[in-house]
């Protein structure tokens, strides 16, 4: 395990916000369209305040525990989402604490939504596009079939594909998952993070997850 992340500055994390802003909109995207959430599994308990003062205002945890204990302990300061593998006993704990439950890939998962969701529940399904063995995500040619299974409104797909240092290798999977969003009439796209979100943002995102680029030093 990594150590955890203290004594962020604001002020870095918002100039490393308003530089992707500025390269979304180089992309000829509006940066409206596009929201920035921030991973925050690498950043300690009492950094959160300085993530809302750096203008933060969407979170991504990726472990069921540490996101309903946070979120309980910073009541109003973000919208929280999770990221990480989803295991379906932890449903239940999340759903009073998510706007988006964005890694949906499992029946049991399904079950727990049917179970504990409601009208306002909403999830996006995560799907693996690259066809990676061993990561969580649905085949492709499966999506369908679990759309028609789902019985809370589904809003999106998400995708995590394989670490690259080339961000053109993440280009045809993204193409991919926009290709599944449009024909399943879905709105919501979340795909890329540090190594590729200007491409994601070039195919179509509306969700990018950002963790090492927001918390470093700009390379630039
Ligand atoms: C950690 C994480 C991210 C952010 O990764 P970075 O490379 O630090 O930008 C995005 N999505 C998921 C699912 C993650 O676990």
């Amino acid at each position: 395990m990594v150590e955890l992340i203290h004594g962020l500055s604001p002020g870095l994390v918002r100039s490393n916000l308003e530089r992707v802003r500025e390269e979304i909109a180089a992309c000829g995207r509006d940066p409206q369209d596009v929201e920035i959430l921030a991973a925050i599994k690498y950043v300690a308990d009492d950094e959160l305040v300085a993530l809302a003062q750096a203008g933060v205002k969407l979170v991504g945890e990726n472990r069921a525990q540490d996101l309903a204990r946070r979120a309980r302990t910073h009541p109003g300061l973000f919208a929280w989402d999770f990221i990480g593998t989803l295991q379906s006993r932890k449903v239940r704990s999340l759903l009073p604490y998510v706007r988006y439950l964005q890694s949906v890939a499992s029946d049991s998962a399904l079950a727990q939504l049917a179970r504990h969701g409601n009208a306002s529940t909403e999830i996006l399904v995560e799907v693996n596009v690259a066809g990676e063995g061993g990561k969580s995500g649905l085949d492709p040619p499966e999506l369908e079939a679990f759309l028609e299974r789902c019985t809370v409104s589904v809003v999106g797909l998400m995708t995590m594909p394989p670490y690259t240092a080339d961000p053109e290798r993440s280009r045809p999977h993204f193409a991919q998952l926009r290709q599944l969003a449009e024909r399943n009439g879905l709105r919501h796209l979340s795909m890329g993070t540090s190594q590729d979100y200007l491409v994601a943002v070039q195919e179509g995102a509306t969700i990018i997850r950002l963790g090492s680029t927001l918390y470093g030093r700009s390379a630039s």
